[in-house]
């Protein structure tokens, strides 16, 4: 990969940790919003669960935006994390935070294979 593209994804990465660091920020506070009223309560219970379900999701892919842009740093970008084969432009250009090639990504989805990632999830939300 040319220096030019990985500043290319850098810049694409960076802000995707900008606007994912803000939109969590925003979550916490819609969760942890209180309200006397027992009608508004039962409402509020259920936004609260999708502000929760979107948060993890939210920091689940922060957290690969931040790993993504420390191999960008340490100069293992671009390459699978499983097989270390190059993975496609096309599909850095489609998920730039991606740590697989597509082989390896559908091996991740079918729980084939462990990814980092999914393991660090795990972890969280076990803690
Ligand atoms: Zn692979």
């Amino acid at each position: 990969m040319t220096k030019n593209e990985l500043e290319k994804y850098k810049t694409v990465l960076e802000a995707k940790r900008v606007e994912l660091s803000y939109a969590l920020r925003n979550r916490e506070d819609i969760a942890i919003e209180k309200t006397p009223d027992a009608l508004d309560e039962v409402q509020l219970a259920g936004e609260r669960e999708l502000a929760i379900r979107n948060l993890d999701r939210e920091s689940n892919l922060l957290r690969q935006v931040r790993a993504a842009l420390a191999r960008i740093a340490d100069g293992s970008y671009g390459v699978c994390m499983h097989c270390e084969e190059d993975i496609s432009p096309k599909r850095l250009n489609a998920v730039p935070q991606t740590a697989f090639c597509i082989k390896c990504q559908e091996a991740v989805d079918r729980n084939e294979i462990e990814s980092p990632e999914t393991l660090d999830a795990l972890l969280a939300n076990a803690a």
